[in-house]
């Protein structure tokens, strides 16, 4: 590196090369013109003294007057820097001469420039002439010496006076240098303490130039770049402080993706100690599953120079886990980021053991909605036996719980008997197979009297149970059933396979509503059995009394009607009347066993076959052609109607007997009509049968159906009070319901619902 050249110096330097420039061009110039006009005068001195020696020597020469022109050539020999003198007459003979001896041996050459003389002598002649003749010549050399000496001094002088005027210009541009320079020197210190670290360094302002401008602007600038440097210090250390505070973990890396910068956290997430040690891979503990797609991520990141975002996991010192989010950004190509990242390493372990949790619970909800679901179908599982609705609920919990046995067990004593059951045909289950209580699982759950769930029996308090020995049952799950308040058995499921993810409530939820429910239809199947066989012995009782009243009763009538016909003409009135009540009691007495058996019989005659209704409404109308005919009714019945599933015979007598009433129940100031319809409702068919009688009142509606209640009296409207009883029992025998909706004094419609 060539040594920087001070500035006083090249100011000095630089005024020295103009001011030498100048004088030498002066000087030389000087010389030049001095030169020239010595060269002159010499030329014209030589031309004077030449012809006035010619004038003088005329006539000398003429007379050729030797002693004359000696004395004359001696005489000009005292004129000074002349060398010689010759006379020389027209034949070129020597007639005199005096001086510089080798100049006179010399052959004469006359000299016009003073660059061409030669031995420093100019050499000058002059014709010497009479009336146009010429009769000789002067020859004479004046030195040039002179000239030559005064050149020479003049040269002197003049490089004298130029190093004198140099001398005195270096001196001045010294001093003006010094002027100068001081102030730079000045600012030039201030820049290198701003150099060194002083920011803010201020420099003496000295006089109003424009140097003392320079220095207030730069004390200005060191000011600002000292307040811009404070603030940005400050927001540094403010960065900084979040930096190392911050719960994320915060690093910067080179182009080349090494971690040169992290805060602690970072540190501690990534269990590295030094990151500018490029030799601590921060991949090093990543976990070995995740490692692979950490790296190639990072990598492609980094030479695609993209943006990188990855979820992974951390193994830390202690053994544990950390979940992370890590995100890193490119910065700038410039020369301070030079194609580096910046970067964040959240730990997310939190949200994911969150997730985790979540993910747990909602699967537990999902299977808990399953479970719900499940238990909807086995309550609502219908048109089955209880053995059968049993054998399916226990099906569905297996399935539910996916445990591959399920049993319904009777407990009597010590010994356990299947009562119902669902297992794969290679477990050798079957219903009425019996055990020794202490031989099987539920003598846990029964000693307990809880719920008893184990889900991995080789690794429980239980693994030397006899059951466990005999089946390898590794997962149980036991609940008591309690029938009419007693211990009847349990409910369990079992598999060969442990419960890998453990019982949780909602399996001990789910199986103990199912344990009441299997309760309650245990409870229920007795009860019905119960009820069924009270049901039968006094429809049975019903059937056989009012087969047998009606005996006695036609004996009464036709006894009645033999008195009527012997000795009716000799009867009075009055005896005629009492004889007509008891004809009509008896003959009511007569219909109500009849409407009794009927009554009686609904349940027995069950035939279930597809029914048109249309053709069920058409014979109930046309068996009461005589009513409608006698009440003038008006009937009108929808086209459309569906075909259902039941007893013809019943249903005939079903829409007869509404029909009927609405027929019988006509109101006296207006025509009776009776619109009858059917429409599709959901999975069942909705009937209403509309009449514009009497109507019902809302207490009513519900007594109405009961057998032997009227809400008129005898005298009204003719009846027996079983007619609606015996709708009731038809429509429930088929599925369906019947209810009432009316007006009184504005008519009633009576709705009844069929399976479709
Ligand atoms: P019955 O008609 O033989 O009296 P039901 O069992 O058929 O017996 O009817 C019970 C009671 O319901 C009737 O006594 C009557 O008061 C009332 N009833 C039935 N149908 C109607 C109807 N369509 N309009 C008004 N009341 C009715």
């Amino acid at each position: 590196m060539t040594r920087a050249i001070p500035f006083r110096r090249k100011l000095i330097l630089g005024i020295a090369a103009i001011q030498l420039t100048f004088l030498s061009a002066m000087i030389l110039d000087d010389v030049q013109t001095l030169r020239r006009s010595s060269e002159d005068q010499l030329v014209k001195r030589a031309a004077v003294a030449s012809a006035m020696m010619a004038a003088g020597a005329k006539d000398a020469v003429l007379a050729t007057d030797l002693a004359t022109l000696d004395s004359l050539v001696a005489e000009l020999m005292r004129t000074p820097d002349l060398a010689y003198v010759r006379v020389r007459a027209a034949d070129g003979g020597i007639l005199a001469a005096a001086g510089n001896h080798g100049a006179l041996a010399r052959p004469f050459v006359a000299d016009t420039a003073l660059a061409a003389v030669q031995n420093q002598i100019f050499n000058v002649s002059h014709d010497i002439t009479a009336a146009g003749q010429s009769f000789g010549r002067i020859e004479l050399g004046i030195s040039v010496h002179a000239i030559e000496e005064a050149r020479r001094t003049a040269l002197y002088w003049g490089g004298g006076m130029a190093f004198a005027v140099l001398a005195l210009v270096a001196l001045f541009s010294s001093l003006l240098g010094t002027y100068l320079t001081r102030g730079l020197d000045r600012l030039r210190q201030g820049v290198r303490s701003m150099e060194g670290g002083v920011l803010g360094t201020q420099v003496a302002v000295v006089g109003k130039d424009e140097l003392a401008e320079l220095t207030v602007a730069f004390n200005h600038m060191s000011a600002t770049v000292a307040e811009l440097y404070s603030e940005v210090r400050a927001s540094h250390e403010h960065y900084e402080t979040l930096v190392q505070a911050i719960p994320v973990g915060v690093f910067e890396t080179d182009a080349a993706g090494a971690c040169i910068r992290a805060n602690p956290k970072w540190r501690r997430l990534v269990g590295v100690e030094d990151p500018s040690g490029h030799g601590d891979d921060w991949t090093g503990n990543v976990h070995p599953d995740d490692r692979d797609a950490v790296v190639e991520g990072w990598n492609l990141a980094t030479s695609l120079r993209q943006r990188f975002k990855q979820e992974f996991r951390f193994q830390q010192p202690d053994g544990g886990i950390r979940h992370v989010l890590a995100e890193a950004v490119p910065m700038g190509d410039d020369l301070r980021h030079r194609g580096g990242f910046v970067g964040t390493i959240t730990d997310i372990s939190a949200i994911k053991r969150a997730e985790e949790a979540l993910a747990d619970h909602a699967a537990m909800l999902a299977r808990q909605h399953d479970n719900l679901k499940s238990l909807n179908e086995i309550a609502t599982l219908t048109d089955v036996s209880t053995g059968e609705r049993l054998a399916k609920a226990l099906a569905l919990g297996a399935r539910q719980l996916g445990l591959e046995i399920a049993i319904i067990s009777k407990v009597d004593g010590n010994v356990y008997t299947v009562l119902h059951h669902a297992a794969p045909p290679e477990t050798g289950l079957a219903d009425g197979m019996t055990f020794e209580l202490g031989s099987t699982y539920c003598a846990i759950t029964l000693a307990s009297d809880t719920v008893v769930a184990i889900p991995h029996m080789a690794r429980s308090e239980y693994r030397g149970h006899p059951c466990y020995a005999a089946f390898r049952l590794e997962a149980y799950l036991g609940v008591p059933l309690i029938v009419h308040g007693e211990r009847f058995g349990t409910l369990n499921f079992s598999s060969a396979q442990p419960m890998a993810r453990g019982f949780d409530g909602g399996d001990i939820e789910f199986t103990t509503l199912l344990a009441r429910w299997v309760a309650a239809v245990l409870e229920r199947a007795t009860v019905m059995a119960d009820l069924a066989r009270s049901n039968s012995e006094l429809e049975q009782f019903a059937y056989v009394a009012s087969h047998d009243l009606r005996q006695p009763l036609r004996m009464i009538t036709s006894y009645l009607g033999l008195i009527e016909k012997r000795i009716g003409p000799q009867l009075g009135d009055d005896t005629k009347e009492f004889l007509g009540f008891a004809v009509d009691g008896a003959k009511r007495l007569d219909r109500l066993i009849l409407d009794l058996l009927e009554y009686s019989r609904i349940d027995k005659s069950t035939k279930s076959a597809p029914v048109p209704l249309a053709k069920v409404l058409d014979d109930a109308i046309l068996n009461l052609t005589v009513a409608i005919r006698e009440n003038d009714a008006e009937i009108v019945v929808a086209d459309a109607w569906p075909t259902v599933k039941g007893d013809a015979t019943e249903l005939t007598r079903l829409f007869q007997n509404l029909i009927g009433n609405a027929v019988k129940y006509r109101a006296p100031e207006r025509r009776a009509k009776v619109e009858i319809g059917c429409r599709r409702q959901g999975r069942q068919w909705l009937i209403a049968v509309k009449d514009n009688g009497i109507g019902i009142a809302p207490d009513d509606h519900d007594r109405a159906f009961a057998i032997f209640q009227r809400l008129v009296t005898q005298g009204e409207y003719d009846g027996t009070g079983i007619g609606l009883a015996v709708c009731k029992k038809i429509v429930e025998h088929h599925g369906g319901t019947i209810w009432i909706e009316s007006a009184v004094g504005h008519g009633s419609t009576f709705f009844l619902t069929l399976p479709a």
